[in-house]
């Protein structure tokens, strides 16, 4: 039997590339990637509902070199996607190869998206992965040169598909014919496109380019706040932020939160001086119930050691000056 590897997002274009190979009798198995930018739920809920088998890999060391350093750059906000599915289709491919897998798939329709998913960037992709020639896009496969898979009778051109552009009405009526009723809308799942997370990505990768994936899984909680060349406030901005915060934060970390008043508590990262703690502080304390008060004292721990400062709170409107947007 001929066996696919697929990559799958779980949206609408990779449940139907899939069914495009199944329903030609392809054994289809999908992979999944995770990082901290994005996860393989829908994924998940899309296989089980096609029914093929779905492996998940977490690659999030490896994609945040990628994204830290894009060979063909990023897209409208710090998405990498050429670099990303390009990896993607690297890693899908030492998969095959290991695993005795004919080719790969993808659920990518020619024209889609303008900058990521035109003739040239599926090229590039595919020679980008090291596997260009292993590659099938069977939702255009038809408005594309024929691959080997097909001269070679692996797959019936004939029963792949000629989509492109941006609508969705072939999609969409094409799930309705095969009785996929329930698939996610388009879009959204990707940190990496969104304005306001790059915005904190970009400013702690400047500052900090050695950053790991904690450091990257920290923007996700809380108000972030750049403080100094190399000194940060996160914080949290409910009981769930503040709890995240507690469980992550490490012995580089100062924990800050008023020592008479219920607030907020604040986490404050990477080197400083005591101007700097006093300015977190003071930004910890405009937050809290004591924001109004003349002097207010923080506690502030790290590690075994604590200790307290004793600050005036910001106005919060300049509290807000310091905010990474
Ligand atoms: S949207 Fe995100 S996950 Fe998708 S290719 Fe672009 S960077 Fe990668």
């Amino acid at each position: 039997m001929v066996k696919a590897l697929g990559l799958i997002s779980g949206g609408l274009d990779s449940s139907l590339a899939a069914m495009t190979l199944m329903r030609q009798g392809i054994e289809v198995t999908g992979v999944a990637f995770e990082t901290p930018f994005f996860n393989a739920d829908k994924a998940r809920a899309a296989a089980k509902a096609i029914g093929h088998k779905l492996i998940i890999e977490n690659i999030s060391d490896i994609h945040l070199q990628v994204v830290k350093n894009p060979q063909r750059g990023y897209g409208r906000n710090m998405n990498p996607c050429i670099d990303c599915h390009a990896l993607m289709f690297k890693l899908a491919g030492d998969r095959m190869a290991k695993d005795g897998f004919d080719f790969l798939f993808s659920g990518e329709v020619l024209g889609q998206r303008p900058m990521s998913q035109n003739a040239n960037a599926l090229r590039s992709v595919a020679k980008l992965s090291g596997y260009p020639d292993k590659i099938l896009r069977p939702l255009s496969a038809k408005l594309m040169d024929e691959t080997l898979m097909e001269q070679s009778g692996l797959v019936d051109r004939e029963r792949l598909l000629d989509i492109q552009g941006r609508s969705r009405k072939q999609q969409q009526a094409l799930a309705k014919e095969w009785g996929l009723l329930d698939y996610p809308s388009s879009g959204g799942g990707c940190l990496l496109t969104e304005e306001g997370f790059s915005n904190q990505l970009r400013d702690l990768l400047t500052h900090t380019p050695q950053a790991t994936t904690s450091d990257v899984e920290l923007l996700k909680v809380g108000r972030q706040f750049r403080l100094s060349e190399t000194a940060k406030l996160i914080l949290g901005r409910h009981r769930t932020d503040n709890e995240a915060l507690q469980q992550r934060a490490s012995s580089d970390h100062i924990k800050i939160r008023c020592q008479n008043f219920s607030g907020p508590l604040g986490l404050l990262c990477g080197e400083h001086d005591d101007t700097i703690l006093d300015s977190a502080a003071a930004i910890v304390a405009s937050y809290g119930k004591g924001k109004n008060e003349v002097e207010i004292d923080m506690l502030c721990i790290t590690g075994d050691e604590e200790f307290v400062r004793r600050v005036q709170p910001l106005p919060r409107e300049t509290s807000r000056e310091w905010l990474i947007r």
